[in-house]
């Protein structure tokens, strides 16, 4: 199979997301009163209502209303103030009703937007980038400095009810195939859901993946879930197809179903478009079909062909009166609005004199962006801080935060943090001396000074001091010095490393750097 990078020579890719995000933070259930709890014993939060026992009437759950009202919002909608609930029909163990309830045509929040900022190599996937300066516009994109802004739009996020979890005994991966038994947990069945539908508005799975995580960051801002990929409260659909570039028309699209990780939606896209690609080129036709992306074989495979609308049956569900939001409603949760990532970013970069991409990246994780607040409003803090502040913090500590690791602030205080940030800014210690202190504090839970104490840590950066050094260097390598001037200037790594070794690792590299630079000149 080709690479994306040789399909989008031919290709152009036009992928949309359907996301669905289970609103965790709340009491109840979405038509039920039954208690909304993660991993408690199955079966145990159950009422007549979710179960679907016949004659059990729906109550609407005003907070999940106003969770979604708030998502809405937050992503630019149109708030609908008179929608309706429907009945879409389906047959299946999770779903003890034999329906679902949802939203008809006109949803909640329609015809929303969100901009993402794709940078780095994350905007090399776009076809012909390079072609545009900062500043050009084309078709939904706008170049920048560091690579480009995507407006994408978001055609409608409504509300509807999660099903039941089965598990499947006996298969491969818990998957259905090969296993010789069901289990089902209805707990979850009635779980408020919000599913948000984008426009076919994407070109690329870097751009699929970059939306996923700024959607995730805004729920997060919002409190209104804890968008965990891992247990499922935050999924995604991914639905792609291919065609010529240059012509305008879609092409058939195959949809990605229930991909749960970042990497997934971004690995799963690339292969499917990669797959399209080969069989369109073949002369065959992409089936509209449902595919699994499964991670560890590396590819996606068939699940069912597509059903279609009328297979649903949908109609307005007779149980539950059309829902009117009154003005005084949505201003109270427009009131309700946190200063959300991008308001927080601009922010940042204005208060503090931040690049843009340094106050991008530290939003991205609000324990970062609250962390760095409360660091620069220490006393001891400096406003030439704010620089190396927010690089250990988008480098050291967010690579944690990756992880699942958390930010214990009895440990990592602000104090502390600002006190070895003051280290690195008066050059007492390197980056990488920095680095270890951090990891240091973190385990031994000590001041990032006593520490640099303990461990003899100082950097060297006495001009006169390293001069010797920088000369002893020179002095013992007669023949790369003669090298170096002959044009072999890939060697003043070599000049840099001798000389941090004569100091023990000590010396200001970037001190070291330019004495050299100066004396072979
Ligand atoms: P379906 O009825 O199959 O669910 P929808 O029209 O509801 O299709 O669209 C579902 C998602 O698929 C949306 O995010 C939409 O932007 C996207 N989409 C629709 N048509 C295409 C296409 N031809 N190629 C890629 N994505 C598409
Ligand atoms: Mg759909
Ligand atoms: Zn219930």
């Amino acid at each position: 199979m080709k690479t994306t990078e040789e399909v989008f020579q031919d290709w152009e890719a036009v992928i949309g997301l359907e996301v669905h995000c289970e609103l965790t933070k709340l009491e109840t259930k979405m038509f039920c009163g039954c208690k909304l709890e993660f991993g408690a014993e199955p079966n145990t939060h159950t009422c007549p209502v979710c179960l679907g026992l016949p004659g059990a009437l729906p109550v609407p759950n005003r907070a999940a209303i106003e969770n979604i009202v708030l998502a809405g919002l937050a992503t630019n909608c149109d708030i609908e103030k008179h929608t309706m609930f429907y009945r879409k029909g389906y047959m299946y163990p999770d779903m003890a009703k034999n329906f679902q309830t949802t939203q008809g045509p006109k949803a909640f929040c329609m015809r929303g937007w969100l901009d993402l900022d794709i940078d780095g190599r994350a905007a090399e996937e776009r076809y012909n980038i390079d072609a545009l300066q900062p500043g050009d516009a084309e078709e939904n994109i706008t170049r920048t400095e560091e690579g480009y802004v995507a407006h994408v739009g978001i055609t409608r996020i409504h509300m509807e009810e999660d099903a039941a979890k089965l598990v499947h005994i006996g298969g491969s991966e818990g998957r259905i195939e090969g296993a010789t038994q069901s289990l089902i947990d209805y707990n979850r069945a009635g779980t408020p859901l919000m599913e948000l539908v984008t426009e076919p508005d994407l070109r690329t799975p870097e751009e699929a993946r970059a939306f996923m995580q700024k959607l995730r960051q805004v729920w997060l801002a919002l409190g209104i879930s804890d968008c965990s990929m891992e247990e499922g409260s935050l999924r995604a659909d991914g639905n792609v197809s291919l065609r010529r570039r240059g012509s305008k028309e879609l092409g058939t699209k195959t949809e990605l179903k229930n991909i749960n990780s970042f990497k997934s939606l971004h690995d799963g896209l690339a292969y499917e478009i990669c797959r399209q690609a080969e069989v369109l080129e073949e002369g065959g036709i992409i089936y509209q079909e449902t595919r699994h992306w499964d991670p560890s074989a590396k590819r996606t495979v068939v699940m069912r062909v597509k059903e279609t609308a009328d297979d649903y049956r949908m109609f307005p569900d007779p149980d539950l009166a059309p829902y009117d939001l009154s003005d005084e409603f949505i201003e109270t949760v427009r009131a309700k609005l946190p200063e959300l990532p991008d308001a927080k970013a601009k922010r940042f970069a204005e208060s503090f004199g931040l690049g843009a991409y340094d106050a991008r990246h530290l939003v991205e994780h609000r324990a970062t962006a609250d962390f760095f607040e409360a660091c620069m409003d220490e006393e001891s803090a400096k406003s030439e801080y704010a620089k190396p502040l927010a690089n250990l913090l988008i480098n050291d500590i967010a690579a944690r935060l990756n992880t699942g690791w958390e930010l214990d602030a009895s440990v990592l205080s602000p104090k502390r943090m600002v006190e070895l940030v003051g280290l690195l800014a008066s050059d007492a210690v390197s980056s990488k001396q920095g680095k270890e202190i951090l990891t240091a504090v973190l385990e031994e839970d000590k001041d990032p000074a006593a520490i640099a104490d303990e461990r003899g840590m100082k950097q060297v950066s006495d001009a006169g001091e390293l001069e010797a050094v920088v000369d002893a260097v020179l002095a013992a390598n007669p023949d790369k010095v003669e090298a170096y001037k002959g044009g072999k200037t890939g060697l003043l790594g070599f000049f840099v490393g001798q000389c941090m070794k004569a100091t023990r690792g000590q010396g200001n590299p970037k001190l070291i750097n330019q004495l050299l630079v100066d004396k072979l000149a």
